[in-house]
């Protein structure tokens, strides 16, 4: 939200007066930084050392402490600044920071020291403590072994840890790391495989309007979805006419559903349908069934199904 204060006046709505100011309209630093994210085994290890550690999350140890990305002073070469991973993605950050507190039930030693036993596939090196080990070996240190760890700058990561791990695909893997905290984590991600919302009511009159999650488009969530519809009303069968859109203000036809985006579904009958990359918005309104079975607009003498009728969308995993 801060970054909307910044834009040039008029900016957002106004695409006359922003051409007219074209230096003005050049998108500021913190708008540039919005664009990265951070390799997904990272956000695992966060969440769980913090399911692992419960007395240890925010605000017992500060946000700052669970850092991702590194601040404007940060060293460019670090894991901590955006990078480009050819043939992996854009502005990904491959490190993770996390707070070195024993007395709240997180050992950062100790956790860098199970993943390194682990010889987890996705580490490049962990530090903490005055010490660093790396999944490569360096002169006089095999891989896998803890070696001194004394930078210039004196941060001998002895209030927090740190793990960086490698720049290509892997790195998104999103299996528990081998130290506190995997049960829980393992337990979350089942639950979220089965992630859904609903029932939604369908209205009788009008558009029923559903904002969605954008389908396999969050950088940080990007999973599948599927539209689902299972109603019992008797022995009537229910007409539904079904458009979605990707949010750039234009409507289509749901696939699986005819031209005009209507479709008919009997009583008791599971009906999914997967929704198209990008889909950020549902319609679904009520239509009528002719006497030879076609899906059409309701009128005076015939009505749409006038019960209860619900959908439900479920989410997929995490798309890796
Ligand atoms: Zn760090």
């Amino acid at each position: 939200m801060a970054d909307r204060a910044s834009l040039p006046p008029g900016g957002s709505t106004g695409g006359g007066i922003a051409s007219a100011v074209p230096d003005e309209a050049v998108p500021n630093e913190q708008e540039v930084a919005m664009a990265w994210r951070a390799a997904r085994s990272l956000l695992v290890l966060h969440q769980q050392l913090q399911a692992g550690a419960p007395r240890a999350r925010p605000p017992a140890t500060g946000v700052d402490e669970w850092g991702l990305i590194g601040d404007a002073a940060h060293d460019p070469t670090s894991d901590h600044t955006p990078h480009d991973f050819p043939g992996w993605g854009r502005d990904i950050v491959t490190a993770a920071d996390f707070p070195n507190r024993p007395d709240l039930g997180l050992d950062a030693h100790r956790v860098l020291d199970d993943i390194r036993r682990s010889r987890d596939g996705r580490v490049k090196y962990g530090i903490s403590n005055g010490q660093m080990f790396s999944s490569y070996g360096v002169r006089g240190y095999d891989a896998w072994t803890w070696r001194p760890y004394s930078p210039k700058n004196g941060d001998k990561h002895f209030t927090h840890g740190h793990l960086s791990v490698v720049g290509d695909a892997r790195a998104d893997g999103t299996q528990p790391w081998q130290t506190i905290g995997a049960g829980v984590v393992a337990d979350e991600e089942e639950d979220e495989m089965g992630a859904s919302f609903g029932p939604i009511n369908i209205e009788l009159e009008g558009f029923t309007s559903l904002t969605i999650p954008p389908v396999n488009g969050g950088a940080a969530d990007p999973r599948p979805a599927w539209l689902n519809f299972c109603n019992d009303t008797g022995s009537q069968i229910y007409g539904l006419r079904i458009w979605y859109t990707r949010g750039d203000g234009s409507w289509s036809p749901l696939p699986f559903t005819d031209a005009n985006g209507l479709i008919a579904i009997r009583s008791g009958q599971r009906v999914t349908i997967g929704l198209p990359d990008g889909t950020g918005g549902l319609s679904i309104s009520r239509k009528a069934i002719d006497a030879d079975g076609r899906v059409v607009d309701p009128t005076d003498e015939l009505k749409a199904y006038g019960g209860h009728l619900t959908c439900a969308i479920e989410r997929g995993p995490v798309s890796r």
